[in-house]
């Protein structure tokens, strides 16, 4: 069964298109990433799925239901992170955490256990008893994530959960989802999720859809990339065919597209280079790709 199918979806915010004819299908269990810059699209798909907004044209199916028909049903068994983290400022950490898993219709305990395990992994343990009002951005979306582990939820959205985090929580976050048996949509604008995800990827690009598929099929559609890549040593390597900028043991390029990247490391390897590391210097998607 598809766990979630969006068909044809459209949204207009006073006459302004946020999605134009937006279609994917996803298997139970699934994860995809939707990555696109600032203004894509991805909240707005997110709260689409999640039933709390309506879609101008086409519908949405998650878990065989309509989400126009059938939302407060639905929204038991989904889960959604966005980018306010709806947490109360003036309950502790704890406190919110039992309200939630209350309303879910989880014991006390039940949900004291599972709070202190998710805290444990996400570094977040010290803050059991603090007021959320007096939290850091990072810190209370390691709270809403903790939250939207509750309920063991079919569903899961979550909408650039790592943005405020540090590398060990991010790392954290993305070995959740990938162990999770949850069928999960994670928003993203920073390049180097889509390869710590195991699943698919859509990119959106103005509201519609740039490319769906496995990370092989959507590469090519990721244009403009810069990486760096650090060698083991300064000497000077002649590579043909790319736009290379070599100081020292640093060597900065700039591809076409994010499919060239096998074969620039391999003709670095080819000249003899000695890799220690490559990064997307792209921080983001920005907006002119
Ligand atoms: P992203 O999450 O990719 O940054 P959004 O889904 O937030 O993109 O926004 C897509 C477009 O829809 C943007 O142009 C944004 O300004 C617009 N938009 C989103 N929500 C609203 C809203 N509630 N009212 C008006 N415009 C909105």
């Amino acid at each position: 069964m598809r766990a979630i199918e969006v068909n044809n979806v459209s949204k207009y915010f006073k006459g302004a298109k946020a999605l134009e004819e937006v279609s994917f299908p996803l298997k139970k269990g699934e994860k995809l990433i939707v990555l696109g810059p600032n203004g894509a699209g991805k909240s707005t798909l997110l709260r689409l799925i999640s039933g709390i907004l309506k879609p101008d044209k086409g519908f949405i199916k998650v878990l065989g239901s309509n989400t126009i028909e059938n939302p407060k049903e639905m929204r038991m068994k989904i889960s959604f992170v966005g980018e306010n983290y709806s947490l109360y400022d003036n309950l502790s950490v704890m406190e919110n955490l039992i309200f939630f898993g209350r309303l879910y219709g989880l014991e006390k305990e039940e949900i004291e256990e599972k709070v202190e395990y998710n805290l444990e992994r996400l570094n977040a343990a010290n803050y059991k008893y603090t007021k959320v009002g007096q939290l850091s951005r990072g810190t209370k979306q390691k709270i809403a994530i903790c939250r939207a582990l509750l309920n063991n939820p079919e569903v899961m959205l979550l909408d650039e959960p790592t943005a405020f985090l540090d590398p060990k929580a991010s790392n954290e976050v993305h070995e959740i989802i990938n162990s999770s048996k949850a069928t999960i949509v994670y928003a993203t604008q920073r390049l180097e999720e889509i390869h710590k995800i195991d699943g698919k990827v859509l990119i959106l690009k103005k509201g519609r859809v740039e490319g769906f598929g496995n990370i092989n099929k959507i590469l090519s559609k990721i244009k403009n990339v810069k990486v760096e890549v650090y060698l083991l040593e300064s000497k000077k390597l002649l590579i043909n065919g790319f736009k290379i900028l070599q100081k020292g043991n640093r060597i900065e390029a700039e591809l076409d597209s994010a499919k060239e990247i096998p074969e620039l490391i391999s003709k670095i390897i080819e000249k003899g280079g000695k890799i220690l590391s490559v990064s997307y210097l792209n921080e983001s998607i920005s907006g002119d790709w």
